[in-house]
């Protein structure tokens, strides 16, 4: 299919960590392997299969020719580099934690994200990083060592279970939530998408044998349920929510609900929610409203050259603006 073609060419997407090296230390470095260093193209079809460029959109991350292949690269042997989706670096930039402070990472395995937020946060202040599973929670922690990062607080449970009334999290201002989704935007998954759509047209089901309404429904309940635990924070002041999906039931649908049921958060507006991206949230899938709609980020394999993604960030309404409601 078109979709899987295009997949093919993805470009090789690498965060530089900060933790380890800075990006002027790493660019001198592949410089001297033989690659060059070339102005952003529009289209990163573009990059001969020696360049490079500092990304437009994330300050931290270059990107190669996706037939670039850095598995076995001392830099990402050694932590230097994380091999990361440019979409799913996004969050951590639109969180924008600062030096010191208390942030929560709420499913946060294999912890891409957490380690994104400490390198911005500079190893200062401290993430607690949740996550329901213990084998992915372990590699976490691997993966977050190998980073370079001293201000993680791995903890094993469900966040839905924390309480934030708990003094421990009395300074949490930060929360990022990437909840488990339907991974409809994940490149290496599209062809299955494709698969499937003719496979759900033979009988509408899925194999445990749900709809993929119901199941989407499911998804969001679970999503909704993550935010609204995370609204609860009492010093929750910019909210992240991100999924790999292209499912609006999962991202404008999600973030109409909470607004709908929290008069007291609104969405970050696009001049903090990563202005210079232009692709940004569906008008029609949330009330027609435009200005909403631009609160919010999407992306689109085909045309962005990344996985499918969405990114929306809540924040507490100040007290005028609560009166005002
Ligand atoms: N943020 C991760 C990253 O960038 O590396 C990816 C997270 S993945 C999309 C969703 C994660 O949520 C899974 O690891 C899953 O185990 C975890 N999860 C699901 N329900 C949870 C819950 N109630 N509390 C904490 N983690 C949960």
């Amino acid at each position: 299919s078109q979709k899987v073609k295009d997949a093919v060419l993805i470009p090789r997407y690498a965060r530089i960590n900060e933790h380890k090296i800075t990006i002027g230390k790493a660019i001198k470095s592949f410089k001297s392997e033989g690659y060059t260093l070339v102005d952003c193209p529009e289209d990163f079809r573009e990059l001969g299969l020696k360049d490079f460029c500092v990304d437009r959109h994330l300050p931290d991350m270059l990107v190669f020719h996706q037939k670039t292949d850095f598995h076995a690269h001392p830099f990402y042997l050694n932590g230097n580099m994380i091999l990361q989706d440019k979409a799913s670096c996004f969050p951590a930039h639109v969180c924008q934690p600062t030096k010191g402070a208390h942030a929560i990472d709420a499913c946060a395995a294999p912890g891409n994200k957490t380690s994104h937020l400490s390198a911005l946060m500079k190893n200062t202040g401290k993430i607690w990083a949740f996550d329901l599973d213990s084998r992915r929670l372990d590699l976490l922690k691997k993966l977050t060592y190998k980073a370079g990062c001293k201000n993680i607080n791995p903890v094993h449970g469900s966040f839905l279970e924390t309480d934030p009334n708990d003094e421990q999290f009395a300074e949490v201002e930060y929360l990022l939530l990437d909840p488990s989704c339907s991974g409809s935007g994940i490149i290496s998954r599209l062809d299955h998408l494709v698969d499937d759509d003719d496979e759900k047209e033979k009988n509408g089901k899925d194999a445990d044998g749900k709809t993929q309404k119901e199941r989407l429904q499911n998804l969001a309940d679970f999503q909704i349920s993550i935010i609204e635990h995370a609204l609860k924070f009492p010093k929750a002041k910019r909210v992240v929510y991100s999924t790999c999906s292209i499912h609006p039931e999962e991202n404008e649908h999600v973030v109409k609900t909470i607004l709908k049921r929290h008069p007291d958060f609104k969405l970050a507006t696009r001049e903090s929610v990563l202005p210079t991206w232009n692709r940004r949230g569906i008008p029609e899938e949330i009330n027609g409203n435009k200005d909403l709609a631009e609160c919010v980020v999407r992306t689109v394999p085909a045309e962005d050259l990344t996985n499918g993604f969405f990114v929306a960030c809540f924040i507490r309404k100040s007290p005028n603006e609560q009166g005002a409601k």
